[in-house]
């Protein structure tokens, strides 16, 4: 079986049918196809109803300002990041689940926005987190009507979109000259990948549509006019993915076999700590730049071109 690429339109091969193992919303099988030129991974064709996916308890929401401040701790290593390059201004988040990162923002000083397709994360972002968020599944239509920002963010989001390459365009559109862009991802290049296959905890199908390598996301943010400023496949982010991933891959194994609630209450512990010795082995290879499970890039948009109109124009007059 053959597809074209939804990005360089090269016929590529089936790489591997997987069905939902994180979530089980289907017993449906999902075909992976792997494009020989650019390296994508993409799902063909990608489910139409795509929300269906996502189960209510997708995101697990805060009840209180205090568990809120709790829960965006793990959060801090990307609001660390961002100071790297930029101190303060109109700060996009895109996908910000109930918003631990723009609560973080927001307390550095940034004047924080957000888009996200769930509606009670809108609320909360509204209500608690105090960040004016617009509720729509359709960020490139949303992005249109609004003013250009300094940072755009997109924490694990991309991977989600049928269209990411339309949303890259709307994006950069919509970053000031000079602006940052933060994304992160999953890497299809990453060790565990390799070793996991289709049972990789960060493949998630259907709801991760696209891989998008590193290479392939350097060059389509370079054919808009950016520069990478950051490459990592190390941070906070990516080793907790590193560790998820062995931990959930040996309980997910074991709860698909065993259905004996009693069994299943001794392995899990037993399991978690398999999983655990596993990933301290891994992380040696995993921390090497490029293995880790995950990505986070930082780019930057051109400056305000120079008006050179006016640089060395003899008077006619
Ligand atoms: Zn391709």
């Amino acid at each position: 079986m053959k597809k074209a690429c939804p990005y360089c339109h090269t016929e590529s091969l089936l790489y591997f049918q997987s069905k939902d193992y994180n979530r089980s919303i289907s017993q449906e099988t999902f075909d992976h196809y792997s494009c020989p030129q650019c390296g994508l991974i993409f799902i063909a064709p990608i489910p139409s109803d795509l929300g269906a996916y996502y189960p209510d308890i997708y995101h697990v929401i805060p009840e209180t300002q205090e568990q809120l401040e709790a829960a965006s701790e793990p959060e801090r290593y990307k609001i660390e990041i961002v100071e790297q390059y930029i101190g303060k201004g109109r700060l996009l988040e895109i996908g910000p689940s109930y918003g631990g990162f723009t609560y973080l923002a927001k307390k550095a000083g940034f004047e924080v926005e957000a888009i996200e397709m769930n509606a009670q994360c809108c609320k909360f972002l509204n209500e608690v987190v105090g960040v004016k968020a617009i509720n729509t599944n359709d960020p490139v239509d949303t992005l249109q009507n609004l003013e250009p920002y300094d940072v755009i963010a997109l924490w694990h989001v991309i991977e989600h979109l049928p269209d990411p390459w339309s949303a890259l365009d709307a994006i950069y559109t919509k970053l000031k000259p000079s602006g940052v862009l933060i994304i992160s991802s999953v890497n299809p290049n990453a060790f565990q990948f390799r070793i996991l296959g289709r049972y990789w905890l960060h493949l998630d199908a259907p709801r991760h549509v696209m891989l998008i390598p590193i290479k392939l996301m350097t060059e389509k943010l370079a054919s808009l006019g950016a520069t990478v400023e950051m490459i990592t496949t190390a941070d906070a982010g990516t080793i907790a993915c590193n560790t998820g991933g062995w931990r959930f891959f040996f309980i997910h194994t074991c709860t698909q076999r065993y259905t004996n609630k009693t069994l299943l209450s001794i392995l899990r512990p037993l399991l978690n700590l398999i999983g655990k010795a596993v990933s301290r082995l891994a992380n040696l290879i995993e921390q090497s730049e490029g293995m880790g499970s995950a990505y986070t890039m930082v780019f930057r948009k051109a400056a305000e071109p120079i008006d050179s109109g006016h640089i060395g124009k003899v008077r006619s007059d």
